[in-house]
């Protein structure tokens, strides 16, 4: 099973794409941890992408498009769930055709719908687990008082992204806006999308998504 997660930053595709991996053994491919990989590494992308990832903007498709096109030629295990990627209709083309090259084929779309001014508290109030990436809130999920992550159990750092500031924020949106919404309309058109109710609480958003995939 090969699937998107689509939504605006803070729709808490990240978490439910956890899951997903937990729970069916699938592939998280999220484009946006692969750039934030490169950077924090060092490497020539990643000094490429650092400024244009820091302002809010997308990085170019050629950059994404290749990262993912090296990913699909490993191992598929349970299937691939597409975290961040696409974002522009060039992607979502060149996702269709790399598919069709490996023989694959996408099953389903999740809009996961959530409304822009809880977009703005959750972004603003979230921090990960520097070791297993688990999302806290500081509202809904703090961090533990004692370190220790609740999910992989270890002493750890608890970080917040250096572009969840409000200014890269607005940038964030008004790129999604622009550029990955119309992919709304594009895989609707293709008869793959499903609405999800991203407001919920993590259970409630897996469960409608385990319906939509069932
Ligand atoms: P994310 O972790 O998905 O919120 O992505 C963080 C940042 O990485 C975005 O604001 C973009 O600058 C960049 N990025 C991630 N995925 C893509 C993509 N598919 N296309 C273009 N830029 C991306």
């Amino acid at each position: 099973m090969n699937i998107i997660l689509l939504g605006p930053p803070g729709a808490g595709k990240g978490t439910q794409a956890r899951i997903l991996v937990d729970e069916h053994d699938m592939i998280q491919l999220s484009t946006g941890d692969m750039l934030r990989e490169a950077k924090d590494s060092g490497t020539e992308m990643g000094k490429i992408v650092a400024d244009v990832m820091a302002r809010g903007d997308l990085v170019t498709d050629d950059i994404v498009i290749g990262l993912i096109r090296e990913k699909l030629q490993g191992d598929k295990k349970g299937g691939f769930i597409f975290d961040g990627f696409p974002r522009t209709l060039a992607q979502a083309d060149a996702l269709t055709g790399l598919l069709a090259e490996t023989g694959e084929k996408l099953d389903a779309v999740i809009e996961m719908q959530v409304d822009d001014e809880a977009l703005v508290s959750r972004i603003t109030a979230r921090s990960t687990c520097s070791n297993c990436g688990e999302v806290y809130n500081d509202h809904t999920k703090p961090i533990p008082a004692d370190g220790i992550c609740t999910s992989c159990g270890q002493k750890a750092e608890f970080k917040r992204r250096s572009d969840d500031n409000e200014e890269s924020l607005k940038n964030r949106l008004m790129e999604y806006y622009k550029k990955t919404s119309p992919l709304i309309g594009y895989y609707y058109a293709k008869g793959a999308l499903t609405r999800v109710d991203g407001l919920g609480d993590i259970d409630a958003v897996k469960a409608e998504i385990a319906a939509a995939l069932d």
